[in-house]
């Protein structure tokens, strides 16, 4: 047993220092000491940190078994995977089989950030940015923080001495450079609290593209003052804003779905568990009229939230259908 373990440490391993190399460049790119970073910049950041992510977490499967970084191990055999002549896992199925296979410890909120990026390098493959400066910055440091904890704890004690010292240099420059960012979007939203957010707390939600505690829903142009962009489509942003921090299946949760119907306006953007600024806990807050709608009932016979007016138990739907 000493003895594999020995030789396993010994193994030289280039994909590490490889998708350090590429959170090196992301880091430059997006932590300059002066200047915002570029649209190219940006799209390149976007682009080498998804490389960074598959590399870095394939690694870690590789150490494991080779065979776990290819999409159907009984398809092939191990001189085309040394030949590269494979098609390998999805960005989905490599997460699925480093929890599940390898049983390491990757958080759902982890999780769907990494998904997300993906999701942002494939558009932005196809459509160019497409979003404002701050969310790719926003996101790119959610990612770069989960992969300094993926390599921290799982990747870099595996290390052999010599690739520990020829990573050394850069990985203190990532450091550096997540610091660097965290704080640029810390004093952003410090100024912003201070300044253009202040008398609007109790309609100032978090953002679904920057992640923010910046927008402030109107009903018109719902604008996020940290990315900045307005979301005039009440729609789109009540259900970006259900699929970003709406219901996802945890023991103690109320709800079966946070966006429902308004009764006043009638659309559904009401979201049950809206978190504001102002608020302890969440509020229902509709997107498209603006209001805050509590003290709503469920109707006894569709089931529908409505506003009683006179003590009522079913909705005025239910009142005009049974006539
Ligand atoms: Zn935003
Ligand atoms: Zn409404
Ligand atoms: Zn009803």
């Amino acid at each position: 047993m000493a003895e594999s373990e020995v030789q396993k440490r010994q193994i030289h391993y280039p994909p590490v220092p490889n998708g350090i190399d590429y959170l090196r460049d992301v880091v430059d790119r997006l932590a300059r000491e002066s200047g915002e970073p570029s649209e190219r910049d940006l799209k390149y950041a976007v682009l080498h940190l998804q490389a960074a992510a598959e590399v870095l977490l394939k690694a870690r499967l590789r150490e494991e078994h080779w065979s776990l970084v290819i999409s159907k191990a009984e398809k092939t055999n191990l001189k085309k995977f040394e030949k590269g002549e494979f098609e390998s896992a999805t960005n989905n199925e490599t997460v699925r089989r480093l929890v599940d296979v390898v049983g390491l410890d990757i958080s759902a909120g982890d999780k769907k950030t990494l998904l997300d990026l993906a999701t942002t390098r494939n558009q932005l493959q196809h459509w160019g940015i497409t979003e404002e400066a701050n969310a790719v910055l926003t996101r790119a440091a959610d990612v770069l923080d989960f992969l300094i904890r993926f390599l921290d704890r799982y990747l870099l004690p595996g290390l052999g001495a010599d690739d520990e010292e020829a990573v050394a240099d850069d990985l203190e420059e990532i450091r550096i450079g997540l610091t660097r960012i965290k704080s640029y979007v810390n004093s952003r939203m410090e100024r912003l609290k201070e300044n253009d957010l202040k008398g609007h707390e109790v309609r100032t939600v978090r953002c679904p593209d920057c992640q923010q505690l910046a927008l402030i829903v109107d009903g018109a142009t719902n604008n996020c003052l940290f990315c900045p962009r307005d979301w005039t489509d009440p729609l789109e942003l009540a259900s970006s804003y259900d699929s970003t921090f709406g219901y996802s299946p945890a023991p103690g949760d109320v709800y079966e779905d946070t966006l429902v119907d308004c009764p006043d306006c009638e659309t559904p953007t009401l979201l049950l568990e809206a978190e504001t600024v102002a608020g302890d806990g969440s509020v229902p807050l509709c997107f498209n009229c603006a209001e805050i709608q509590d003290g709503l009932e469920d109707c006894m016979r569709c089931g529908r939230l409505y506003r009683s007016t006179d003590e009522e138990v079913i909705c005025s739907n239910c009142f005009a259908d049974l006539g």
